[in-house]
């Protein structure tokens, strides 16, 4: 069975066929930094991440896009409030954005566009569809599309979404960056420049302003991966009107179809409501973390649902992730245990039946439930093996190859002191220090006193572990 996704655009779960196999162009819409990114937007990235990663799995050769929203509407609110400049503002909160995004083991995208780094790209966009006659210049000086003349191309607007364009009044305006399908009208693509924009603006053939909030994406996706590329992501709440206008905007223009598979993660609640900092129920992943929940739990948390299914997030399903890894963790430090130096031998490629009906599960449209039922299936083998003594050092390093095969796509990681209590790790660190310090009696008698706890120290070449005698 090959990889299947359900793609937004075909409302239907789709062979994954890519326009230049190995190759495959996917871009994510990125963050808005006007705030640290909450649980809500986390469970999107994170989704993005297993996406990409499964891909690569399967010896895809991935070119993964996010772009950065440092432009628009409540960005410029806030900049206007707080007296500050637009990227001194916005700079702060991508900085924490991907310092959040290494907590949770999100791997780095290829590129990372900031929309202000393409106005050149933007311009020369709204250029090309003020040219077909697809956009026009209002008399307030901005420019939006036209959706009648897009239509009257033969193009159509509402891919995504079922829209009643038959109320569609011709002519009628939208400025804002956010609105819902009951006003579907035309869209801004260049703001022109109002008194409240500040010093946020730039020049350009239809006067000064800054760019919509759509056309943004249109111009860094298509600059960066083409005209027309594979994969598109983003939050379900995307959908209408941001990606319905991108491919407007895109398809307007080049007259090609702009991308082949949209793929949009739900929606996530928080002990069962909508998220609402009125509500108490608002988290950013500092505030799990200021908790006590670790990046892997939270990420581990998020993974456990179906991208398209609504996933209520609680503080309990934390507890529960924090268990489950214990789990995992406690399993895998026993096979390492087992394994001792063949470890070093293990084969790089290992075939087996937990593998494969893991890759089964993830190509059927990410079944991640599915897949973490067959990896805790094989936790309680693989524990059964060890209790029954039946496993040699070879099965067990054959087995660790296994996981780093799977974690390889889940990203979940080990912890590095697992099994070792932390009292213990204090130790250690203590006798470093006494080493460092040339106290070498002092040294020796924090060694003796591991010992009798059941501790042996172990020289690695990333500095010495604690194993159990
Ligand atoms: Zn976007």
């Amino acid at each position: 069975m090959g990889l299947k996704f359900f793609n937004t655009l075909s409302r239907s779960v789709q062979d994954f066929t890519p326009l230049a196999p190995p190759r495959v162009g996917m871009y994510c819409c990125g963050p808005t930094v006007y705030d640290f990114a909450h649980i809500g937007n986390w469970r999107t990235f994170v989704f993005a991440d297993l996406v990409r990663r499964w891909l690569e799995s399967k010896s895809f050769q991935v070119t993964h896009v996010m772009n950065i929203t440092d432009v628009e509407d409540k960005i410029i609110k806030n900049v206007r409030e707080r007296k500050t400049s637009l990227r001194e503002f916005t700079g702060a909160y991508e900085a924490a954005f991907f310092a959040d995004m290494k907590t949770l083991n999100c791997l780095e995208p290829h590129a990372r566009p900031r929309a202000t780094g393409y106005i050149p790209e933007i311009i020369a966009l709204i250029e090309k569809l003020l040219a077909r006659g697809i956009a026009y210049k209002a008399a307030d000086g901005s420019v939006y599309f036209s959706i009648e003349k897009y239509r009257g191309c033969g193009c159509h607007y509402g891919q995504l979404l079922k829209l009643n364009l038959d109320a569609l009044r011709a002519g009628e305006r939208v400025r804002s960056d956010e609105y819902s399908k009951e006003s579907v009208t035309d869209f801004a693509l260049w703001k022109s420049r109002v008194p409240e924009d500040g010093d946020v603006f730039w020049p350009s053939p239809f006067g000064e302003g800054r760019p919509g909030w759509h056309i943004e994406c249109s111009a860094m996706s298509m600059k960066i991966l083409g005209d027309s590329f594979d994969l598109h992501l983003g939050g379900e709440d995307l959908v209408f009107p941001h990606h319905e206008d991108e491919i407007a905007q895109s398809e307007g223009a080049t007259g090609k179809p702009f991308v082949k598979y949209w793929l949009h993660g739900a929606h996530l609640l928080v002990e069962g409501k909508k998220m609402s900092k009125s509500l108490g129920n608002y988290f950013t992943l500092r505030d799990l973390q200021a908790k006590g929940f670790a990046g892997r739990e939270i990420r581990y948390l998020l993974l456990t649902a179906h991208y398209r299914e609504t996933f209520n997030f609680t503080l309990e399903g934390l507890q529960g992730a924090k268990a489950a890894l214990s789990r995992i963790d406690e399993c895998l430090g026993k096979l390492r245990e087992i394994a001792g130096a063949s470890r070093a031998t293990s084969p790089v490629t290992v075939e087996s039946a937990t593998l494969t009906a893991f890759t089964e599960a993830l190509d059927d449209d990410l079944n991640i439930s599915a897949a973490w039922g067959e990896i805790f299936k094989w936790v309680t083998d693989t524990n059964k093996r060890i209790a029954e003594n039946s496993l040699t050092a070879g099965d067990a390093a054959l087995a660790l190859t296994t996981w780093e095969k799977i974690d390889s796509v889940l990203g979940i990681g080990t912890r590095p002191d697992a099994g070792v209590p932390p009292e213990m790790n204090s130790l250690l660190e203590a006798r470093q220090a006494a080493r460092k310090a040339k106290d070498f009696k002092k040294s020796d008698a924090i060694r003796d006193e591991l010992k009798a706890k059941g501790w042996t120290i172990e020289d690695t070449p990333k500095g010495p572990r604690l194993k159990k005698i």
